[in-house]
């Protein structure tokens, strides 16, 4: 039996339209699972469809993802509310329209222990009590050292989200860069660094070291983990993607021009 799971925001729009489509799978064949389901649905906003992801991070080879939206168009929920009977439909297709989201993988090492974290829109060191320092280097090569609350490595999905109310560049889909940038950098004569956001190929690789990051915090989407001691983070694309069933109908610049 073909198995699905749903994640979803708790206002009672989208848990009507979740029943439906809850209903509508089940008298398919379909089960409801937690467990390795093959598709997973995303209701609600792109905050949502992030929280899917994460949940289902450990066997993204085996699962896609879809994504509808009870609010404004997402840029990673693709169908919209009164799309329920396409959305069924292409799910039960033996071949949907599927592309691959590539992922930030983010080792932290600390003191010989190393974490690995992945990001669908970005990373974020944060220092929001103190100035942080951070020596920058990109693929082996030291740029420059960063003072300020920190530094943003986004995704092109991410480009629209976190990124873009720090002035980053918007990024069209099918462009797998890599975005670096400040988050409140403090430049004087004394004090310099790039100022100003720096795209990147999608093979770079970032790396971001303190021997101080009192106080500092690794955000990655709405995920976080504190930083306290000396640590190094390598930042790169990662091998890991998640697969999204897309509608063809809706081009990025329709979507983009819901955002504001
Ligand atoms: P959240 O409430 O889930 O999301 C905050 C807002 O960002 C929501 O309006 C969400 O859209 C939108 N968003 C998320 N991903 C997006 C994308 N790829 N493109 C365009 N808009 C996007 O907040 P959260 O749980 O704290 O964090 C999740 C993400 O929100 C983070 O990865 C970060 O990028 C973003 N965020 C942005 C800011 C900011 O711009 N100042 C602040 C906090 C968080 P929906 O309404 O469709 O869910």
């Amino acid at each position: 039996m073909r198995k699905f799971t749903l994640i979803c925001k708790d206002d009672p729009t989208t848990q009507t339209l979740v029943e439906n489509i809850k209903n509508s799978l089940i008298n398919k064949g379909w089960e409801t699972s937690d467990e390795n389901p093959e598709v997973v649905i995303s209701v609600g906003g792109d905050g949502t469809f992030l929280r899917a992801i994460h949940t289902h991070q450990d066997h993204l080879q085996n699962c896609f993802f879809v994504g509808i939206h009870t609010g404004t168009l997402g840029f990673l929920t693709n169908y919209a509310s009164d799309e329920c009977e396409e959305l069924i439909e292409d799910i039960e297709k033996a071949s949907v329209n599927l592309v691959e989201l590539p992922l930030l993988e983010v080792c932290v090492e600390t003191e010989g222990t190393c974490r690995t974290v992945y990001a669908v829109n970005e990373m974020r060191i944060e220092n929001v009590i103190r100035t942080q320092l951070l020596d920058v280097s990109i693929n082996g090569q030291r740029l420059e050292t960063f003072r300020g609350n920190g530094l943003c490595v986004s995704t092109q999905v991410g480009s629209t989200a976190y990124n873009r109310s720090l002035g980053g560049a918007i990024i069209h889909e099918g462009i797998n860069a890599m975005q670096l940038t400040e988050i409140t950098g403090i430049h004087h004569h004394a004090y310099r660094s790039l100022g100003s956001p720096l795209i990147l190929s999608e093979k770079s690789i970032i790396t971001l070291e303190s021997d101080n990051f009192n106080q500092a915090i690794l955000c990655y989407d709405y995920l976080s983990l504190p930083l306290n001691q000396k640590t190094r983070l390598t930042v790169s694309y990662s091998q890991r993607k998640a697969k999204l069933m897309i509608r063809d109908k809706k081009s990025y610049i329709d979507r983009l021009k819901s955002l504001f």
